[in-house]
């Protein structure tokens, strides 16, 4: 986030950069999203997000509030998700709540119905559990099928983000939006090569 400053970027949520996405404003801005609603994004990023004054997108994943991340268990390691305490503090802080599912689905391996309640399901579920608006989807794994882009705009989304790799430009799909991996491994350099150069749009 220091960097992204020192370059001149600000950070924002899916829903602070909605007018730039459809192009009513222009600016040096970066998304920044997380997925699957970790505890660490309240104990860990929201005072770094503050700090500099940044809003980011958490994706929850609706019936997992207070648990963990298992739909992981046997490959990833068991890390506590957001308490619904938690995803308040997010929110209050300014923060975007952003709907990954009721239960991080598969959604190309379920039936239509079952794929379209569980995109349409947990935006209700996380309106009511938090009451604040829902508007930004992200496709659990990265995995979807046009079918499902179709679903995540009837069930009232205005954007969906992927695991595609790239930045977003003038006439993208919002429902089917580009990101750029940031891992612990990411150092600075290629943190900036990322996010200032073309090199992303060329792998994605
Ligand atoms: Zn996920």
């Amino acid at each position: 986030m220091r960097l992204l400053r020192l370059l001149g970027y600000r950070g924002l949520s899916m829903h602070d950069l909605e007018p730039y996405l459809n192009g009513r404003k222009q600016g040096k801005v970066v998304g920044v999203t997380f997925d699957d609603g970790y505890q660490n994004n309240v104990t860990n990023a929201l005072p770094i997000l503050r700090k500099y004054g940044f809003t980011a997108t958490c994706y929850g994943v609706s019936r997992m509030i207070g648990k963990t991340n298992q739909w992981d268990i046997g490959k990833v390691a068991q890390t506590p998700l957001m308490t619904l305490d938690d995803w308040r503090a997010w929110h209050a802080a300014g923060m975007e709540v952003g709907s990954h599912t009721c239960t991080h689905a598969n959604l190309p391996a379920l039936a239509p119905a079952q794929a379209r309640a569980q995109i349409s399901d947990s935006k209700q579920e996380l309106e009511n559990a938090l009451g604040c608006e829902v508007r930004h989807f992200c496709y659990p794994f990265g995995w979807y099928g046009n079918e499902h882009v179709e679903m995540v705009r009837a069930a009232g989304y205005v954007g969906a983000t992927t695991t595609k790799r790239g930045r977003v430009h003038t006439g993208d799909d919002p429902f089917a939006l580009r990101r750029i991996m940031v891992a612990r491994a990411t150092g600075p350099l290629q943190f900036f090569i990322k996010i200032a150069t073309p090199y992303e749009d060329r792998r994605g």
